[in-house]
C-alpha cells in the first residue's frame, strides 16, 4: 500500500491558540454593558457616521488603493509625511504584515510577557520563535527585553501603553530600548491607546520614527475614534519600511467606508476631545472606586483598568466575571495573558461605570 503524505499546514500553525475576542452577548439580556473589548464609551463621531452613510451608493467601486485622502488627513493631524504612512485593515493587519515582511523560520520575535496576544500569534504563524521578556510590576522591563536580544532577533514589538496591563514606558525608556537594539532589529511600537495618555513623559513614537531607520509606530481607529467595526489602522514608517509594506499588502486592503469615515473622524477634533475628556474623568473615578473596594489595580493610562482579584475561589476573578455577567456586565478574563487572577474592564459611559462599581461593591461585600 502506498501512503500518501497527509495534508498539513506550515510548521507552527497548529501551535497557535486562536485569538478569542471579548464576549458581546449575555443570554437573556437585551442590552448588556459591554466592557470587554476596550471599545469607545461614546461611539464614533457623527461626522464619521455621516461619511460612512454617504458612501452607500458607491460601494460597487473599488476603494482608493493608496488611501490618499486618509493619509493626507493623518499627515496634517500629526504633522508627518503622508508618504511614510501605510494604512491597514486594523492595526492587526499591520502587525501581521510586519511579521510577514521581517521574520520567518529561525528568527526570534521579542515581546513583553503580558503584551498583546496578536504578536505571538502572528510571529508563530510565520514560523518565527516568540521570546517573552519578564515584566516589572506588570510593566515592560527595558533591561529584560534588551537582555534577550540575540543575533536571531529580527523584531521587538511593544504596546505602549500596553494592553491588557494599561501601563506605559516614558519617552526616555523607549529611547533607551531603541538605543540598545542593533540597527538590524526593527522596533515596532504599537500605540493603539496613545490618544488616551495624559502624561508629560509620554510620546507615541513619532519623534523616534522621525530620527531612526528601524522604528515603526502603529495606530488604530478602533479605540478613541470608535471605528472598530470598520477595521482601520495605520503605520508611520521609515521610507524603506513603508516601501516594504506597500509591496506585500493587498492592493485594496482598506475598504472605502473605513477610509471615508476615517478622514471624517480625524478631522472631528471636537468628538476626539470629548472622548479624551470622558476618559480623563471616568478612568480615575472608576480606579478609585475599585481601589476603595480593596482591589489592586495597575495604574492605567488607557481606556481600561486591570483589576487583581483575591485568590479565594468565592472572590476570585472567575467568580467576579460570573457575577458581573449575571448582571448583564461583560468584562474580559485574562487567563490567555497569563493573568488568571485579573479582569480587564473597559471605561464605558458614566452610568455604565456607576453600575459596574455598584455591582462590584456588592460582589466584594457578599460572603
Ligand atoms: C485594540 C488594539 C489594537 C487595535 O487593533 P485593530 O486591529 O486596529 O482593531 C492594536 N494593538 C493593541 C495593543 C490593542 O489593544
Amino acid at each position: 500500500m502506498m501512503h500518501e503524505p497527509a495534508l498539513v499546514p506550515r510548521p507552527g500553525i497548529l501551535d497557535i491558540s486562536p485569538y478569542v475576542g471579548g464576549e458581546a452577548k449575555v443570554a437573556g439580556v437585551e442590552h448588556p454593558i459591554r466592557l470587554a473589548s476596550n471599545e469607545s464609551a461614546l461611539g464614533p463621531s457623527r461626522k464619521a457616521i455621516a461619511a460612512y452613510r454617504a458612501l452607500a451608493g458607491e460601494i460597487h467601486r473599488y476603494p482608493d488603493g493608496n488611501a490618499e485622502e486618509l493619509r493626507e488627513a493623518l499627515g496634517r493631524c500629526h504633522g508627518i509625511d503622508p508618504a511614510r504612512i501605510v494604512c491597514g485593515a486594523g492595526s492587526d493587519e499591520l502587525i501581521a504584515l510586519l511579521l510577514r515582511c521581517y521574520a520567518g523560520p529561525g528568527d526570534e520575535v521579542l515581546y513583553s510577557r503580558h503584551g498583546f496576544l496578536m504578536y505571538p500569534i502572528n510571529a508563530t504563524a510565520v514560523g518565527a520563535t516568540t521570546i517573552a521578556a519578564p515584566e516589572r510590576e506588570l510593566t515592560t522591563d527595558v533591561d529584560a527585553v534588551l537582555a534577550r536580544v540575540t543575533e536571531r532577533t529580527r523584531l521587538v514589538i511593544i504596546a505602549n501603553p500596553n494592553n491588557p496591563t494599561g501601563t506605559y514606558l516614558g519617552t526616555q525608556e523607549i529611547a533607551r530600548l531603541h538605543a540598545g537594539l542593533p540597527a538590524s532589529v526593527l522596533l515596532a511600537i504599537d500605540a493603539a491607546y496613545a490618544e488616551f495618555v495624559n502624561r508629560n513623559d509620554y510620546e507615541p513614537g513619532i519623534a523616534l520614527v522621525n530620527r531612526a531607520e528601524n522604528v515603526v509606530m502603529l495606530r488604530t481607529f478602533s479605540k478613541i475614534y470608535a471605528l472598530g467595526g470598520l477595521r482601520l489602522g495605520w503605520a508611520y514608517c521609515p521610507p524603506a519600511v513603508a516601501d516594504v509594506l506597500n509591496r506585500v499588502r493587498s492592493p485594496f486592503n482598506v475598504n472605502a467606508a473605513a477610509q471615508a469615515a476615517g478622514v471624517a473622524a480625524v478631522e472631528d477634533v471636537e468628538a476626539f476631545n470629548r472622548a479624551r475628556a470622558h476618559n480623563e474623568r471616568w478612568l480615575p473615578w472608576f480606579s478609585e472606586r475599585l481601589a476603595a473596594l480593596g482591589l489592586r489595580l495597575t495604574p492605567s493610562v488607557a481606556n481600561f483598568v486591570l483589576a487583581r482579584f483575591p485568590d479565594d475561589p468565592l472572590k476570585n476573578a472567575d467568580a467576579a466575571f460570573a457575577f458581573l455577567q449575571s448582571r448583564g456586565i461583560l468584562t474580559r478574563k485574562m487567563g490567555a495573558y497569563g493573568l488568571p487572577q485579573h479582569l480587564r474592564i473597559t471605561i464605558g459611559t458614566g452610568p455604565e461605570m456607576e453600575t459596574v462599581a455598584a455591582a462590584l461593591a456588592e460582589f466584594t461585600a457578599a460572603s
